[in-house]
């Protein structure tokens, strides 16, 4: 089949490759004028990884991500231990990797390149009203993430609700970590952290608000904001925010599951179908878990 895939993020990438892998057509067209990611870890668990074994890139995740050896969720305010789990000991085939999303876009897109993907920045597609795929494709994917076009075409408009929540996010150094996720957790604040590979580390900070804050991932904010909301948690936590130079904050929406997510000859994944909140960590390994559906059905 020929088939145009739109959007060269986690979700749209990992079709590329499972497609041009089985043989077809694939082009992916990304609306940025270069395949960029924001400065933002992201955990791929188990089920992610079976996919991205299947594709045939962990060796190369596996270089630039951190194997996570655990999950320990504190109390933020005293540091006491309130859930620990032992992956290392307790479930030691299973694969949960903390990666640099830049990482795994570069990896993802080296992949399609060499499985024969044509990869096209630059161009944003409109997806025809009638469900068809463009002029002279069988298929089009939209794997166009929050904001899709596609969707917008198939459904009526849904309409997005502010869940009361704001998120911080930022990068900073940190030499020596364990290989650990982290939570900590006090009343309407939680902090996520876990290490990236190259002495870093990835922190999301949580706050429950009556304010809005606008929804997107580049709004930067004073990291003194960040510092004032977890001023009473533990040193440690307190200890990470001081080193945070720049944070970027937003408003945490609930967009509603689409209810039908394909039509003719469209059809669409990840973000675009069933967009998530954060707090499981799942959004992108649902994206990679559609791709590899997808390229079976
Ligand atoms: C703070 C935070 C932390 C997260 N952590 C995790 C985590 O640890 N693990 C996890 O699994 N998930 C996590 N997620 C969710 C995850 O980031 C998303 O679910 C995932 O990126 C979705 O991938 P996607 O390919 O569907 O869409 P996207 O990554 O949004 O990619 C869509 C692409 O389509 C392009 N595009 C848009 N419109 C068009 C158009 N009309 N034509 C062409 N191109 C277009 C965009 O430019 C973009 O490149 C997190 C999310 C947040 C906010």
């Amino acid at each position: 089949m020929k088939i145009t895939i739109a959007g060269a993020g986690i979700g749209g990438l990992a079709a590329a490759i499972a497609l041009t892998r089985d043989g077809h057509e694939v082009t992916v067209a990304e609306r940025a004028p270069q395949i960029t990611e924001v400065g933002a870890g992201i955990q791929i668990s188990p089920n992610g990884m079976a996919v991205i074994r299947s594709l045939g890139v962990e060796p190369a995740l596996t270089e630039v991500s951190v194997k996570a050896e655990a999950a320990q969720l504190f109390d933020g305010l005293n540091g006491r231990s309130v859930i620990s789990m032992d992956l290392k000991n307790d479930a030691p085939d299973l694969h949960w990797a903390l990666v640099h999303r830049a990482d795994l876009i570069d990896i993802l897109l080296k992949a399609a390149q060499t499985g024969g993907a044509t990869i096209e920045t630059g161009r944003e597609i409109a997806p025809p009203g009638d469900g068809a795929a463009l002029p002279g494709d069988d298929l089009l994917i939209g794997a166009d993430g929050l904001r899709s076009a596609m969707r917008a075409v198939l459904l009526a408009q849904d309409k997005p609700f502010f869940t009361g929540q704001v998120a911080w996010r930022g990068v900073i150094e940190d030499a020596k970590s364990d290989p650990v996720m982290e939570v900590h957790m006090a009343p309407g604040r939680h902090l996520v952290s876990y290490p990236l590979t190259r002495g870093r580390r990835n922190i999301v900070a949580i706050e429950e608000r009556s304010e809005w804050a606008e929804e997107g991932w580049s709004q930067t904010d004073d990291p003194e904001n960040v510092r004032r909301a977890f001023a009473g948690f533990t040193p440690r936590v307190r200890g990470w925010l001081d080193q945070l130079d720049e944070v970027n904050l937003w408003g945490l929406f609930r967009h509603p599951v689409a209810s039908r997510w394909f039509a003719a000859q469209q059809v669409m994944l990840g973000d675009a179908a069933h967009p998530t909140l954060p707090f499981l960590a799942q959004g992108a390994n649902l994206a990679l878990e559609d791709a590899a559906t997808l390229a079976r059905v």
